[in-house]
């Protein structure tokens, strides 16, 4: 089959650490363009302006947008305008309703959309979600930990209105969460911890209902040193398990099922890229927005609470 030539936009840390590695090593893509305003990759035509390159290379069939959730929306607005199918980067968009939008019109228009979840794809999360099937919930408890000064250095984004703050990688956690329940969950209550120089939370508590009253949890916070945490801790009427590390270890009743060493979560672009491959070839559109409109209710029900000034 012909590799599908796809254009890559917003060069920056994830562009550089997943997507650019996921295709280049599969056969079904070529990375046949970059967009960046100031980065080029080599050996790969760059361009600086997005518009530009859709009226270039009317040959690219596919875009993937790699920038913050912010600016994505009128990328996403032009890439469908121009009859090209897109993959998002998560979160999907800014808002909820602008989700919906782009939704409207890749349909519209005939085009695939495919709003990714790349912690869906973690190496252990399909087994727990069959190991929980039939069993009845008892307990959920999310803990996302982890140093913020580590993993988004320089981001100043994340600290703006729309760049999640530490829902950026709870919202993670929440599409691990949404994919492996059976039943829907919402939210009653949460509360926000926000540095007073920022614009959004550097840490923060939901609790959800279960319609079989099931407790559920989590505890996002992006104030951890040391030891950094990304558990999923259920327990059942038949047993209990742990999801670790974003989804990439899994232990069931304290036994642990994860024989491969190594990096756990390399797997998750290369799924990420097979499946818009699939949704391309069929004409198919994936566009579940469930974790975002936990972070959406997150915002509209949350207590805000202020804390010390985060300095990088
Ligand atoms: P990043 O390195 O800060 O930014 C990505 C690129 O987006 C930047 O290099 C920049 O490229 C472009 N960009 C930034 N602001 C822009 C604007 N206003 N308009 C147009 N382009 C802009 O961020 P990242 O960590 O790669 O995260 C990007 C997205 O991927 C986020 O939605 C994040 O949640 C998601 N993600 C990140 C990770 C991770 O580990 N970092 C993991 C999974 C998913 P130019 O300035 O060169 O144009």
């Amino acid at each position: 089959m012909m590799a599908l030539k796809v254009a890559l936009a917003g060069i920056g840390k994830i562009a550089r650490d997943q997507h650019i590695p996921a295709i280049t090593a599969s056969p079904d893509w070529e990375l046949a363009a970059t967009v960046s305003r100031h980065a080029t990759v080599d050996g790969v035509e760059s361009h600086d302006d997005f518009g530009a390159m859709l009226e270039a290379r009317p040959d690219i069939g596919v875009v993937s947008l790699c920038m913050p959730p912010v600016p994505r929306f009128d990328y996403a607005r032009a890439a469908i305008a121009a009859g090209r199918h897109v993959m998002l980067e998560k979160p999907p968009g800014a808002t909820v309703s602008e989700c919906h939008a782009l939704e409207a019109m890749a349909r519209a228009a005939g085009v695939s959309i495919y709003a990714t979840w790349h912690s869906r794809e973690a190496a252990m999360v399909a087994t727990a979600k069959a190991w929980l099937e039939g069993k009845r919930l008892e307990s959920l408890i999310v803990t996302w930990k982890e140093d913020v000064r580590k993993w988004h250095p320089g981001q100043t984004w994340i600290w703006q209105a729309g760049g999640l703050g530490v829902f950026d990688p709870g919202i993670n956690a929440l599409s691990i969460v949404t994919e492996i329940l059976a039943d829907p969950i919402h939210l009653t209550a949460s509360e926000l911890f926000i540095p007073e120089n920022c614009e959004t939370p550097i840490a923060a508590t939901l609790a959800f209902a279960h319609p079989h009253g099931a407790q559920v949890s989590a505890e996002f916070d992006f104030r951890k040193e040391g030891d950094q945490f990304w558990n999923i801790a259920i327990r059942t009427d038949q047993g209990s398990l742990v999801l670790s590390e974003g989804g990439a270890t899994l232990e069931i009743d304290g036994v642990s099922q994860t024989d491969a060493a190594g990096d756990a979560l390399k797997g998750e672009y290369p799924r990420l890229y097979a499946r818009m491959a699939n949704l391309v070839r069929a004409g198919g559109v994936d566009m579940d927005l469930a974790p975002m409109a936990h972070v959406a209710d997150a915002f509209l029900l949350g207590k805000r609470i202020t804390v010390e000034p985060f300095v990088e």
